[in-house]
């Protein structure tokens, strides 16, 4: 599987069905993370001013940023707006000299086959909302892979990424013969692959941390929203991934029912994996090239009635309409990924099947996934090197 060419979320033209419309879980991650990356930003606005005297220091003729995987939809715009509002109540809170007109560029970034046409059509309204800041924004779209070079040496101040790292570049190699039944870690799947999708895990990973290096400034940051796993041995647990599980489910359903081949089956694998905390930790501390400033997690209930108290989504009343709706979130994900591999006639029934197995699951189990949140900040050591 070509994971940059099939991974893709479902696009606005799928109305009910797409990723804009699917993505109150990632709009509360975002919301919940908040208060962390203004800390982050406000102490990197700070530290900045502070090193004025130095030679790289000072407030720079334009404050670069990236959003990587960004995708397309209301939170796209939403981190952006919540980074530059951060980043000019610093400037004016510190007072800049007044012959700085502080700027500030902020890349958009996502695989090719993201709806970069719809995420444009509404910067001009964003440059609206925005026009009576201090700060003047430009943004812009950066279309290619986080796991290969996207800017110039040296050229960014901060990046931010929020629910994009567990996809990872590739499944792991030689999986598909030992992992009959399942599409991730399941419960059958022998230790091997839990192996190996950590190790695919941790290259991807590193791959990512060695490339922002080269493009970041000396002490540039990122702050980075993964989704993790609360377990540090998954196999310990009997649904460490019950997501994953019940569409695998889902789909061995649909074997019995001769819809779907059982090789089809057992040649599907997810190229996703959800990291322990320590895991992230480790790879940062292995790889060098940033330092670890903070790491936390939170948890998020993925069955979304944490979204009525939030008051940001409509009323969910029964775990029937919670199974729908997780049903239809992880559609918006997966679907295009699934037509690629099963062809588009099982897609309607599958995830009906899917949406029952959710709503029994609910019924019955927690459902409260962990979110990762790290700061790390290029270490000065690595500018010349990387
Ligand atoms: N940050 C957004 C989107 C999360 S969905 C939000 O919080 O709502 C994950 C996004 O990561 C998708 O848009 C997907 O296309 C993107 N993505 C996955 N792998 C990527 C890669 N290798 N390079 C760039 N973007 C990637």
């Amino acid at each position: 599987m070509d994971v940059a060419s099939v991974l893709c979320m479902n696009p606005p033209g799928d109305g009910k069905k797409s990723y804009a419309n699917n993505s109150l879980l990632q709009r509360i991650v975002i919301s919940k993370s908040k208060p962390f990356l203004v800390e982050t930003i406000s102490n990197v606005v700070r530290s900045m001013r502070r090193s004025s005297s130095s030679i790289n220091g000072g407030w720079p003729a334009c404050f670069r940023v990236v959003d990587l995987g960004c995708s397309s939809g209301p939170n796209t715009l939403q981190v952006i707006s919540e980074i530059i509002d951060t980043i000019n109540d610093e400037v004016i809170c510190n007072q800049l000299e007044e012959d700085i007109d502080p700027e500030i560029q902020v890349f958009l970034n996502d695989l090719p086959t993201n709806d970069f046409n719809g995420v444009l059509k509404d910067v001009p309204t964003f440059y609206n909302q925005h026009s009576k800041n201090k700060l003047r924004c430009f943004v812009s779209a950066s279309a290619g892979s986080f796991y290969g070079r996207l800017f110039p040496r040296e050229s960014l101040h901060f990046a931010h990424s929020s629910y994009c790292l567990h996809w990872l570049s590739k499944v792991p190699d030689g999986i598909d013969e030992e992992n009959r039944g399942n599409i991730y870690i399941g419960k059958s799947s022998p230790p091997n692959i839990y192996k190996a999708y950590k190790e695919q895990f941790e290259k991807d990973f590193s791959n990512f941390l060695k490339l922002r290096c080269e493009e970041m400034k000396a002490r540039g940051r990122m702050v980075l929203i993964l989704v993790g796993r609360s377990i540090l041995h998954p196999l310990a647990s009997k649904s460490c991934f019950p997501i994953w599980d019940l569409l695998a489910t889902s789909l061995m359903d649909l074997v019995a029912e001769g819809l779907v081949k059982e090789d089809d089956l057992d040649s599907f694998n997810m190229p996703y994996y959800s990291p322990h905390e320590e895991e992230v930790r480790k790879i940062v501390e292995k790889e060098g090239s940033f330092s670890l400033d903070k790491l936390e997690t939170f948890e998020v209930n993925w069955n979304l009635r944490e979204a009525i108290t939030m008051g940001e989504g409509t009323f969910v009343s029964n775990e029937n309409q919670s199974g729908q709706i997780v049903s239809n979130y992880i559609r918006a994900i997966v679907e295009p990924m699934l037509i690629h591999h099963f062809g588009e006639a099982i897609i309607d029934k599958l995830f009906e099947i899917y949406s029952d197995h959710i709503t029994e699951h609910l019924c019955f189990h927690d459902s409260k996934h962990t979110s990762i949140l790290v700061s790390i900040t290029k270490k000065v050591e690595n500018t010349k090197k990387c």
